[in-house]
């Protein structure tokens, strides 16, 4: 029998993880396929730890990663693939926003021979307008200044055969991350699936606009090095139109007989100066990301495991693998 690995990201969920494991669990006892259900613990500094625990004591299905500290749910979800060890994984998050019934259809598609699947948002109940037009602008600046595809409204929630993730495992291990960015872009049979996200049943997101807009502008610098390239462009535009500003100037100097400098010079300045400092931060952005990389730091690190079977748990600190 084939096996499913069901990878959930865990940060200070303790409202929503009685819910989540009353209602997925007798979902994923349905399905025609054998589970592990892969908590992620990321550091959480509520019950969330402990709840875990108990789950793994009265669950043999149920394993818990705890992190030694907060890594941010990209390393999380990373994490839940490299201990994963089903013949295919999900990713979903703990608040029941992805529904655990799209599990059954991910499985159909697996054995239609399909190997990526991304899941897309139809209606996001509780998101504002405000978030689904700066996510749409977001998507639509991604795709048209780099030259990866990224499908709007997908979301974290994403299914991998074995075979797909080992890619993943072994590859893409950078620190500024966007793993639905890579999902989008391994290749292999891909397709995707929609669902309704349904309102987080407990607590609150853990994604504040600043983090979020953090996350935006690291993705396209990571996607893309057009905005690298505005130095470029912004220079001749700067200079095509100081050589407008001096055809003005002569202009005026042959028929008045004096140009009229000052205000034009200040003017120019505070132009130039403004475009100078624009590029130079986007450089700037790229060498934080270029040193974050160089340093080659952890994605996460384990604290314990639980229930990966006896001797293969780690009560040990695990660096990435
Ligand atoms: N999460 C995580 N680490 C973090 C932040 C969030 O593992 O640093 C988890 C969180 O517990 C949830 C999932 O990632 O299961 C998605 O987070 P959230 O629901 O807050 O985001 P939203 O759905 O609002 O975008
Ligand atoms: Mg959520």
């Amino acid at each position: 029998m084939k096996q499913i690995s069901i990878v959930i990201s865990v940060y200070n969920e303790e409202e929503a993880l009685e819910q989540f494991y009353q209602e997925a669990k007798p979902v994923f006892d349905a399905l025609s396929w054998d589970y592990e259900l892969i908590f992620v613990n990321d550091g959480s500094t509520d019950r969330s730890g402990r709840i875990l625990d108990e789950f793994t004591k009265r669950d043999n299905k149920a394993r818990a990663v705890h992190f030694s500290r907060n890594f941010g749910h990209e390393a999380a979800m990373t994490a839940g693939l490299d201990y994963s060890s089903g013949d295919g994984i999900v990713c979903m998050d703990a608040d029941l926003q992805h529904p655990p019934q799209c599990v059954a259809k991910i499985i159909e598609k697996f054995e239609e021979g399909y190997e990526v699947i991304s899941m897309v948002r139809t209606r996001n109940q509780s998101a504002g307008l405000v978030k689904n037009i700066t996510s749409a602008a977001f998507y639509r600046l991604i795709n048209t200044i780099s030259d990866v595809k990224l499908e709007p409204n997908a979301s974290d929630f994403f299914a991998l055969t074995a075979n797909a993730a080992a890619v993943l495992k072994s590859s893409y291990r950078e620190k500024v991350r966007f793993l639905r960015g890579y999902v989008q872009n391994i290749g292999f049979r891909y397709t995707t699936l929609e669902y309704e996200a349904s309102p987080r049943v407990a607590g609150e997101s853990k994604y504040s606009i600043r983090k979020l807009l953090r996350f935006s502008v690291n993705t396209i610098l990571c996607f893309s090095d057009l905005p690298l390239k505005l130095g470029i462009y912004s220079g001749i535009l700067v200079g095509f139109l100081g050589l407008l500003v001096m055809l003005e100037t002569v202009y005026e100097w042959a028929v008045k007989g004096t140009p009229n400098g000052y205000a034009t010079i200040v003017v120019l300045l505070c132009f130039m100066f403004a475009m100078l400092f624009i590029v130079v931060g986007i450089i700037g952005e790229y060498i934080s990301i270029l040193f974050t990389e160089l340093k080659d730091r952890p994605i996460y690190i384990v604290g314990r495991t639980e229930n990966f079977g006896s001797g293969s748990d780690k009560r040990v600190f695990d660096t990435e693998r």
